[in-house]
């Protein structure tokens, strides 16, 4: 397997690709927007002029794109073209797309994943994506050793639209636990309870997550934290309302509610309309304290 077709080049499609073609694949990379397929050409990476042109002798195609509506359109088109490639979708996308993609894939014949990621832009370009797999066992093992060159743990997580599933309820914990976190700072602020103080207890307490180590939203408590640099180039307010939008999507879907992703979502969604749409979504405290 040598020959890959990457769609979509850009904030995660771009650094995945170039991962793939410093491994070796040879890749015919395309976007429809030229500005990405520009700053993609800047880099070196090998492009087509069109889809069609990607699909020929594509051996597999990677799509990294928005949301369901693009992946359908492009598989469609892409499996008309190269119904014998095995076909890989990164993007995190509604699970009645994501079923419905593998439905195309399997009427034509062609292997298919759906494989989204986590682990944002950095983990993109360092090469130390999560890969979230929904297949069967022979298209996750023909994809495995693609995924490895592009990241770090690859997890089959059962048949097809289990990856998504599992993308979506990941994040819907991220985007509880989030909220939860900046909800109790912003209450130690009220309360005169240090920041640095509660920290101090609830790191090494059971109010302990990833959201409070790694990702503090109150800045100078975490390293690497976003809120170190005015909640700016992390992982977008916007792209968390809609995970949290596909969460609800997907519990509709089968008869279940999910109160705690739909309070956090409305609390994003206030963060959003106050202009933080393209802020780290651990920005949200900044909305929670001007209340
Ligand atoms: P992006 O908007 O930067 O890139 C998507 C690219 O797809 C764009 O360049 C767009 O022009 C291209 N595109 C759209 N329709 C196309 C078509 N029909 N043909 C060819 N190209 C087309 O988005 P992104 O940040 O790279 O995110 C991609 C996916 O990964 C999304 O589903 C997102 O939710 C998910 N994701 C993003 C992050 C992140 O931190 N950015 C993290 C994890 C997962």
């Amino acid at each position: 397997m040598s020959r890959i077709a990457f769609i979509g080049l850009g904030a995660m499609g771009l650094p995945m690709a170039a991962n793939l073609s410093a491994s070796g694949y040879e890749i015919a990379g395309f976007d429809c927007s030229a500005s990405a397929r520009d700053k993609a050409a800047s880099q070196g990476l090998r492009l087509s002029d069109s889809m069609e042109q990607a699909a020929e002798d594509a051996d597999a195609v990677v799509t990294m794109l928005q949301n369901g509506d693009q992946v359908l359109s492009v598989w469609e088109g892409m499996l008309g073209l190269a119904a014998d490639a095995l076909f890989i979708d990164c993007s995190t996308i509604d699970l009645a797309s994501a079923r419905r993609a593998h439905g195309l894939a399997r009427a034509r014949g062609a292997l298919s994943v759906d494989a989204p990621v986590s682990g944002g832009v950095a983990g993109a370009q360092a090469g130390k994506l999560t890969f979230m797999c929904g297949a069967e066992r022979d298209a996750f093992e023909k994809a495995e050793p693609i995924l490895q060159s592009m990241g770090a743990r690859i997890v089959h997580c059962g048949g097809p639209g289990l990856g998504q599933a599992a993308k979506i309820c990941n994040n819907l914990m991220l985007g509880v636990a989030m909220a939860a976190t900046a909800e109790a700072f912003t209450l130690a602020e009220q309360l005169g309870l240090s920041s640095q103080a509660l920290f101090d207890v609830a790191s090494v307490s059971s109010g302990q997550s990833w959201s409070l180590t790694s990702y503090c939203p109150v800045a100078g408590l975490t390293p690497d934290s976003p809120a170190n640099r005015g909640y700016k180039a992390g992982f977008q307010t916007k792209l968390m309302l809609k995970d949290l939008r596909l969460a609800e999507m997907a519990a509709a879907g089968s008869g279940l509610e999910t109160p705690m992703a739909s309070a956090a979502a409305r609390l994003y969604s206030e963060f959003e309309s106050e202009g933080g749409g393209e802020d780290d979504f651990s920005g949200v405290i900044q909305a929670m304290r001007r209340r």
